[in-house]
């Protein structure tokens, strides 16, 4: 079903009557030039456009996808769930079952209230903890991506990092006095500005892995995770510590990244207070969600102070696709998706190197990004000083080769379950010619 209407016309319609003829900046393809094919239809790991080309996603949405497009049981989740209703704005079954999901899953959530995209779910968060402490300033890290909230915005990753820009616009500066950038992984800034101004953070905001810089998984220090430690450091001073699970959560693990560097209990016993999610609970329908500790949650209204509210939260369709999605999900499942994370890793790694490429591979359990530089990226500022040019070259010769990866040298990749040895093999044939691309500045 391609139409008459090719990618070129429809983005110069776009443009007349959408800024920059896109609903999300990074769609643009500002950073690595040229026109973003328009996708018409999508199953399995193969996207089609509206020129007819056919093209191995490495997309996924960014995130959502994790069973592949199309999926028939997710499909048939939300078209059953079509046949008895749109939205209620009114309880329903499904969503009491996705929290139910969730909170089982998930050891630190003991209650969760689902909004609409991953966005809602860090403001909403956020305004929890600063009901919570009765304190305003939110620490957050450089290179993080928590969404397009307001206070949030200051050097965060994903298109922020990927047009290059400090912040944005029209946030005010009573906003921007209330956020703290710290380095990430830099725990002496952390000490230093609890030391001095500990009595006003509400909470520490984090990526529980980064991955909107590309990622950059947290280290340990003296056998001291990073999200530990920052959970230790918040404590001690009355603040609260939200670990944004959005991109990692059901993707790096089962139970997310906590499911990775998370206690089994015991002496180390640790946890964020509040947690946020989206994507994959979505199943690629609109759905954000934040959850953690019931004294917490329990200041929403209608019981609590903490207004918080959504015409379409808790949607039936959504949830739907969500519970399908999270069923699809078995252990199986994960270690489908791990091995075809790990192999295509090894693949890319294997043909850069043979075009003497530098480039390094970081990972966070099943979630792995590519950074055209030699030395390991632990922050922002590592992340910022890869090849940018090398990955554009690299990303239009895979397009060319019908491969669709993220239009960004600051994006992880995504694979699905269903990424099958099959598809792998499609984007081994491009490699070569992608890596010789990048090389050949
Ligand atoms: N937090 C993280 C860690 C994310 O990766 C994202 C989106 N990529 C968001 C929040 C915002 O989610 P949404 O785009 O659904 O608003």
């Amino acid at each position: 079903m391609t139409g008459t209407t090719s990618s070129t016309d429809l983005f110069s319609r776009a443009r007349q009557v959408i800024p920059s003829g896109v609903n999300s900046p990074v769609r643009a393809f500002g950073s690595v030039g040229g026109t973003p094919p328009f996708l018409t239809s999508a199953k399995g790991a193969l996207l089609h456009d509206a020129d007819g080309t056919e093209y191995v996603d490495l997309v996924g949405s960014w995130g959502p996808m994790i069973l592949g497009h199309a999926d028939e049981q997710v499909v048939e989740a939300v078209r059953e769930a079509a046949g008895r209703g749109l939205s209620f704005g009114a309880p329903q079954p499904g969503e009491v079952t996705l929290a139910e999901e969730v909170v089982r899953r998930i050891r630190p959530v003991e209650q969760l209230r689902l909004v609409n995209s991953g966005t809602e779910a860090t403001m909403s968060a956020l305004r929890v903890a600063r009901a919570a402490t009765g304190r305003d300033v939110i620490v957050k890290f450089a290179g993080c991506y928590h969404g397009h909230v307001d206070a949030l915005l200051a050097e965060a990753g994903s298109g922020v990092a990927t047009f290059a820009m400090p912040g944005s616009a029209g946030v005010t500066a009573a906003t921007a006095r209330d956020t703290v950038v710290l380095p990430y992984g830099d725990r002496a800034a952390v000490q230093a500005l609890f030391a001095e101004r500990g009595s006003e953070i509400a909470a520490i905001i984090t990526e529980a892995a980064p991955a909107n810089m590309g990622v950059v998984p947290p280290r340990e220090e003296d056998g001291i995770g990073f999200n530990r430690f920052l959970s230790e450091t918040a404590h001690a001073a009355g603040a609260l510590l939200i670990s944004d699970e959005v991109l990692t959560g059901f993707r790096a693990s089962a139970e997310g990244y906590y499911g990775i560097d998370g206690p089994q209990g015991g002496a180390d016993a640790w946890a964020p207070d509040l947690m946020t999610f989206g994507k994959v609970i979505g199943g690629g329908l609109p759905v954000g969600a934040f959850g953690g500790r019931a004294d917490l949650m329990g200041l929403l209204a209608p019981a609590g102070p903490v207004y918080q509210a959504g015409t379409l939260s808790g949607n039936p369709l959504a949830t739907a696709a969500g519970l399908a999605t999270l069923a699809g999900l078995d252990q199986a499942a994960y270690r489908t998706l791990g091995s075809a994370s790990r192999t295509l890793q090894q693949l890319v790694a294997d043909a850069l190197t043979t075009a003497g490429v530098p480039h390094t591979i970081q990972r966070a359990g099943t979630l792995f990004s590519v950074f055209f530089r030699e030395a390991p990226v632990r922050s922002y500022e590592d992340a910022k000083a890869q090849d940018t040019a090398a990955f554009t070259r690299f990303f239009h010769a895979m397009l060319a080769g019908g491969v669709y990866l993220p239009p960004s040298a600051f994006e992880a990749w995504f694979v699905s379950t269903a990424h099958t040895p099959a598809v792998l093999d499609r984007i081994a044939a491009v490699l070569p010619a992608a890596a010789a691309a990048a090389a050949g500045g």
